[in-house]
């Protein structure tokens, strides 16, 4: 048996585990790439999936790093089956038609600025058609019910308490007459979140594939993250400014609503501080989790059946539209407004933090993993300024950063999960971390509980047998294309170095030009300055 590791290896995003037994191919997620211009070239890349020769999938969950590249797959001659959860596939039918439509918007805007220069049409990555046609595919399993995709592969979805209807995976695979179990962890839950079941315990499997997100560290307690909310809202309210939450549009959206109205019942949310929910993704999947209440937890279903709906607010409002959403920045006055994305790369949120970050007195409230080169990490990190829009903008706002509120297990967590398997000779395979992250992990598994532990490279293939991994075979010039410094740092000495003869020609220009060519130099200066201080 070989598997094949597209993705989330040695990264968070783009989860894809190609597996090869018996003639058979599938795949478990099928996440979508997430980060710089050079990890989201992989999105397009896609022919090395040999999508056409996949018999199905199996999805654990709805999150687009898990799942967004199905659509593409489709357009790309996958034409098997989707297994996932019933909450996992409503989730899935709203949050593909939304990811096809930022593709398609995309390549508008692209397109748009191609033209000018006399190039041609750019294509979306997908379309909604795209994604529409992927519906027919999904066919929904229950948890804990095995069921058998193919023969010889038995296979078992278990609640993974991570968001509605994330599941983990075990699968039996028989080869030879021998059978060999693998588990993947999908990601792992937060023991304590609010509405999700705990993460289920396994106990067994000869591979384990376990997402390491927070192998480096642990969440500071609930109490505490719930604490710092009510301090940003204090801090903005009596500043009377606003208070930006960029969250997932499914989970975190629901978990912060959850959270305020908590805050609401202990009088620590002034009741004339309006709450915006400013994300239409977001209005549709909180209705989806009011629809299966039954995969909440049991705390949620006992405050609902007592008749209370912790998904509601008094000064609660919806902004479905365009209009609505602008008219919030016409409004003064202090406000909570959540909306996505998560980590401020793309929607709405955008003009929120263009709105605000740079009004002392606001605050930016960040709650999720925020990715290596994502506007959200730069801000986290404690950038001065920001790009939105292609404009610099301050960053005056104050900025919390509050990690007890992760859908994801923590350090200490995930060691508690993994203190649960008896099958000590198992080998572990960590997957979805930062590279850094998942050494630090991979030293505690060992020391703790002596399994093996190897951190697969992308695109790396791997044979594996009972009791053993075969052969790694890596792919380095693929996974990680070769940079040619010595002709970028040539070329730029050159260009400066023309500048520089060309000094005279700059002084004769009319003075008004002459700063704004000042400026852009400045402006470069700078960047040369903030690149040379970061290696
Ligand atoms: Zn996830
Ligand atoms: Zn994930």
């Amino acid at each position: 048996m070989k598997i094949k590791f597209m993705g989330a290896a040695r990264t968070v995003t783009g989860s894809c585990y190609i597996l090869e037994t018996n003639g058979h191919r599938f795949a478990v997620d099928c996440g979508m790439h997430q980060g710089n211009a050079e990890i989201e070239k992989r999105n397009w890349d896609v022919d090395i999936y040999e999508p056409g020769k996949i018999d199905f999938f199996l999805i654990t969950h709805a999150h687009i790093d898990h799942s967004g590249l199905l659509p593409r797959m489709v357009q790309k001659g996958f034409n098997g089956q989707i297994y996932t959860t019933v909450p996992t596939r409503d989730l899935l039918e709203i949050l593909l038609l939304d990811s096809a439509h930022i593709q398609e918007m995309e390549a508008q805007w692209k397109t748009k600025k191609h033209l000018r220069s006399g190039e041609k049409n750019i294509k979306p990555l997908y379309t909604q058609k795209d994604a529409e046609a992927t519906f027919p595919m999904f066919k929904v399993i229950s948890y804990d019910e095995t069921f058998e995709p193919s023969p010889g592969v038995k296979v078992k979805f278990k609640d993974a308490g991570h968001i509605l209807g994330a599941s983990l995976i075990e699968l039996w695979i028989e080869e030879n007459e021998v059978t060999v179990k693998l588990v993947f962890s999908g990601d792992i839950g937060r023991p304590a979140q609010l509405m999700m079941e705990e993460p289920s315990i396994v106990d067994a499997a000869d591979f384990l594939f376990l997402e390491s997100t927070y192998g480096n560290r642990d969440h500071k307690n609930e109490d505490d993250s719930l604490n710092e909310l009510a301090e940003a809202i204090a801090y903005s309210y009596g500043n009377k400014e606003k208070v930006i939450i960029p969250a997932f549009a499914v989970e975190r959206t629901q978990e912060m609503m959850y959270c305020l109205y908590l805050l609401s019942k202990d009088g620590r949310l002034p009741p004339d501080m309006p709450v915006y929910l400013d994300s239409p993704l977001a209005i549709k999947a909180t209705e989806i989790f009011r629809h299966h209440t039954k995969y909440l937890d049991e705390e949620t279903r006992e405050l609902i059946k007592k008749g209370e709906d912790p998904l509601y607010l008094p000064q609660l409002h919806f902004t479905p539209t365009t209009e609505e959403s602008i008219a919030i920045n016409n409004v003064p006055g202090p406000a909570i407004v959540i909306s996505a994305s998560g980590m401020a790369d793309a929607g709405r949120i955008k003009h929120h933090l263009k709105h605000n970050i740079w009004r002392e007195g606001a605050s930016v409230v960040f709650v999720g993993f925020q990715a290596q080169g994502t506007t959200g990490r730069k801000i986290v990190d404690g950038a001065k300024k920001v790009r939105l829009f292609n404009e610099e903008i301050a960053v005056k706002a104050r900025v919390f950063t509050i990690n007890g509120f992760s859908a994801h297990a923590g350090q200490s967590q995930i060691l508690e999960w993994l203190s649960h398997f008896q099958t000590r000779d198992m080998q572990v395979f960590l997957i979805h971390g930062e590279y850094s992250a998942q050494q630090l992990l991979a030293g505690l598994i060992k020391e703790r509980f002596g399994f093996k532990v190897l951190i697969p490279g992308y695109l790396e293939e791997t044979t594996l047998e009972p009791g053993r991994v075969l052969k790694r075979e890596e792919y380095p010039e693929r996974a990680a294309p070769r940079i040619d410094w010595n002709y970028i740092l040539e070329d730029i000495s050159a260009r400066y170095a023309r500048l520089k003869e060309r000094r005279s020609y700059l002084e004769s220009k009319p003075w008004v030009e002459q700063t704004e060519i000042r400026d852009r130099l400045l402006e470069l200066d700078r960047v040369l300055m903030e690149i040379n201080s970061e290696i």
